[in-house]
């Protein structure tokens, strides 16, 4: 017991948000020490097979850029571990270097990962955990995450509806009672809305764009309902036709129509976990409305978006890009939460 108190006292707890775009770590007493996003660059010739060349933002700034002996990954992409040995090696990564400089003693770390992942997929989680250095491990689920993280009172028994819209899935979740009472995960977010608009470019434009360019379309132009003063955007990219350089003025009117099928697949799911809700549960969702999170969340004019199609009050979380991570951050730290909410 008593050596248990010790270890508490010295040891740094680490929550870390392991999300399909973004990674975000956190620990306890200091905050985030990183948010990268979750690219790993691999380099594959004959004498380094598999080295990794760098992880994080770097890696993500090599996307789409590198020659073809180097390809920069996304393991988590759709939601799903893609590649188990890189996931394994960018976890390692991140977890070293939060815990640079910090004591001997093994951290305990709770980890949310997206909601769809299978059980297979989970204890791979775990072990890299482990084997990156833990000296135990916690899973916590998404929506419950984002939940925590947006600041809404999940321990009461009002019902909150929480939807996250991250990278590669969006996660929509009723708590009640401190756990989940609905949740649904589908693969429409932040990456197809990237699709979409290079899809969209080149069918109404000739244009060939990648994606970090769809991405960067999406930040400053994407909107979901009509802006007062829409922003416009010049891009740059190869002429279908004639193969040539080309840059052409994109509209906020432009990306909307792009993006325009995955929003309504989001308010269709939103819709649907809003039919199975149990009746009794309507009041407090009539009252409290629908917070939003994740990357997705700044999507401009979303919130009246499905707010119009819903017909209830929709809201965006503050700092919706942190919400998960803060969120598990809070579950680690509260011995309840921690034992209510760590799945297997
Ligand atoms: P994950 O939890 O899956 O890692 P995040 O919550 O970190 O995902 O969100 C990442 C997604 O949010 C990416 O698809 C990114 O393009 C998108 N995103 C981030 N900022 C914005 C923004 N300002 N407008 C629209 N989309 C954004
Ligand atoms: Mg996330």
């Amino acid at each position: 017991m008593l050596m248990d108190k010790i270890i508490g006292i010295f040891s740094k707890d680490i929550a870390i948000d392991l999300g399909t775009a973004n990674t975000i770590v956190l620990v306890k007493n200091e905050g985030i020490v990183i948010n990268e996003p979750s690219v790993v660059a691999v380099e594959y010739n004959k004498r380094s097979y598999g080295r990794i060349l760098a992880v994080g933002r770097e890696a993500k700034d090599m996307e789409g850029k590198t020659p073809d002996r180097i390809r920069a990954v996304r393991p988590m992409r759709d939601g799903v571990i893609a590649d188990f040995d890189m996931t394994e090696k960018m976890i390692r990564y991140f977890i070293e270097e939060a815990h640079k400089r910090k004591t001997l003693i093994r951290p305990r770390i709770m980890v949310c990962v997206p909601y769809g992942l299978t059980g297979v997929e989970k204890k791979a989680v775990k072990e890299s955990v482990l084997s990156a250095g833990a000296r135990e491990v916690y899973l916590i689920e998404e929506p419950m995450a984002a939940a925590i993280g947006a600041g809404l009172q999940t321990e009461e028994a009002k019902g909150n509806l929480v939807i996250d819209i991250g990278g590669g899935t969006t996660e929509i979740g009723v708590v009640s009672y401190g756990g989940l009472v609905i949740s649904k995960s589908i693969k429409v977010a932040g990456d197809k809305f990237d699709v979409a608009i290079m899809e969209y470019v080149r069918k109404k434009y000739n244009l060939l764009i990648g994606e970090r360019t769809a991405e960067e379309i999406k930040f400053q132009i994407g909107s979901a309902s009509m802006l007062e003063n829409p922003p416009t955007i010049q891009v740059r990219g190869r002429d279908n036709v004639s193969g040539l350089l080309n840059t052409v003025e994109l509209t906020s009117e432009d990306a909307r129509e792009a993006m325009k099928d995955q929003l309504k697949e989001i308010a269709n799911a939103l819709k649907s976990v809003l039919e199975a809700l149990p009746p009794d549960l309507s009041g407090d969702i009539i009252e409290n409305g629908i917070v939003l999170t994740g990357g997705g969340a700044l999507i401009r004019g979303l919130d009246k978006y499905l707010s119009d199609i819903v017909r209830l009050p929709v809201y965006v979380a503050e700092e919706p890009l942190l919400c998960v991570a803060k969120g598990t951050g809070k579950a680690m730290e509260d011995p309840k939460l921690l034992e209510e909410l760590t799945i297997d």
